[in-house]
């Protein structure tokens, strides 16, 4: 799932797990590598006043959101057809959303996911589609006044989303008033100051998970000092509070500090040159094959489609899924490689070199 871009075992990540084990696991107050993970990631990412900890990326994002209603006072939140958050009630609304019940496409309805949502969860929620600034102004502006915040998953590798898309979301939000939480659990996969450095905006808040962790659970939300600042319960009160029995359990502290110290910019050269590498090796074998067949790429996060319809939208998203891609995942699995099921969000890792590369585009054409 993305979350071990150092690979398997680094010998930097067991020695300080194994250090922090013998120091202390779960002991209910600051140690100190929190502390530190808290301030490397401030000073990587530019929007970051202040961090909080949690322990995923569900996590996450249901602080970010409550925090986000908690500092507007208003009640709707506002996010995209097809993008995840993990899995509290309000986020868990039209995920993966059946095409003949979704509604139009410029106005997509709000349907549960799961079983077993508050009834009043779609009510909540405002769908916006992606790819589509216009729609996304016009729902905002008839919205904005009951809209707490737009959360926005950018799907690293999943789908192609316009960095001038990203950017319009980031302006319309700011015009309208409306809070805007970057959710970057898929983060620091292509440079060391996150996606929001990618796109060049700076969000209100942002959502971290999984690499945060170093491969154990994690999660952390920042922002602005004036948001955050209500969960600071120091001072006086403020009507706030977020906390958790292991949140910024320290174990997790050490593993995401240690492997982010890993990702300077040699590694992420290495890393996206490897994505570079891979994405213009199955280009090229599917363009000889005469297959259609595309790759969605950024920097190490990927996915393969069999469509030559371009990804750009949760709708079009929805019409490449399905076969031949179980038949390919088990005759790369067979050869040795382990892509996602379904072939979608597959990661490479800061170990990987070019031949191991140059292996899975042969192992690709093979199993075509
Ligand atoms: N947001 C995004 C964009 C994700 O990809 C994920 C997990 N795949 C989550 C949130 C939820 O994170 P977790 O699984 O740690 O709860």
């Amino acid at each position: 799932h993305t979350a071990q871009i150092l690979g398997h075992n680094h010998p930097k990540v067991i020695e300080v797990v194994q250090r922090q084990i013998q120091r202390g696991v779960a002991l209910g107050a600051p140690v100190g590598v929190e502390t530190e993970l808290a301030e490397l990631l401030c000073q990587r990412v530019a929007s970051l006043d202040k961090v909080r900890f949690c322990n995923s990326g569900t996590e996450a994002t249901l602080h970010a959101i409550r925090l986000a209603r908690g500092f507007t006072g208003r009640p709707k939140i506002a996010k995209f057809e097809g993008g995840y958050h993990g899995s509290h009630d309000v986020v868990e609304v039209s995920v993966a959303p059946p095409i003949d019940e979704a509604g139009p496409e410029d106005a997509p309805h709000s349907i549960a996911t799961t079983g077993g949502l508050s009834v009043n969860a779609p009510g909540e929620v405002v769908v916006l589609p992606y790819d589509n600034e216009q729609a996304v102004e016009r729902l905002i502006e008839q919205h904005r006044a009951e809209l707490a915040c737009v959360i926005l998953d950018p799907k690293a590798g999943i789908v192609s989303i316009r960095p001038q898309f990203v950017q319009a979301v980031r302006a319309i939000t700011k015009k309208h008033d409306v809070p805007m939480i970057l959710d970057e659990i898929v983060g620091f996969r292509v440079g060391s100051g996150g996606l929001q450095e990618h796109y060049g905006i700076q969000p209100d808040l942002t959502t971290f998970g999984k690499i945060v962790g170093g491969g154990f659970p994690a999660g952390a939300f920042g922002g602005r000092a004036d948001m955050m600042n209500l969960f600071d319960n120091s001072g006086p009160p403020t009507g706030m509070s977020q906390s958790g029995t292991f949140s910024a359990h320290a174990v997790a502290m050490a593993a995401g500090l240690a492997t982010l110290e890993q990702m300077t910019p040699q590694a992420y050269a290495h890393l996206n040159g490897l994505g570079k590498q891979l994405r213009d090796g199955l280009t090229e074998l599917f363009a000889k094959e005469g297959v259609a067949a595309q790759v969605v790429m950024l920097g190490s996060v990927f996915s393969i489609y069999f469509s030559d319809m371009p990804v750009t939208n949760y709708r079009a998203l929805a019409q490449v899924k399905g076969d031949p891609d179980n038949r390919v995942f088990f005759a790369l699995l067979a050869r040795g490689y382990y892509l996602a099921h379904g072939l979608g969000m597959n990661a490479l890792s800061l170990p990987m070199q070019p031949d191991d590369i140059d292996g899975l585009v042969e192992a690709v054409g093979q199993s075509l």
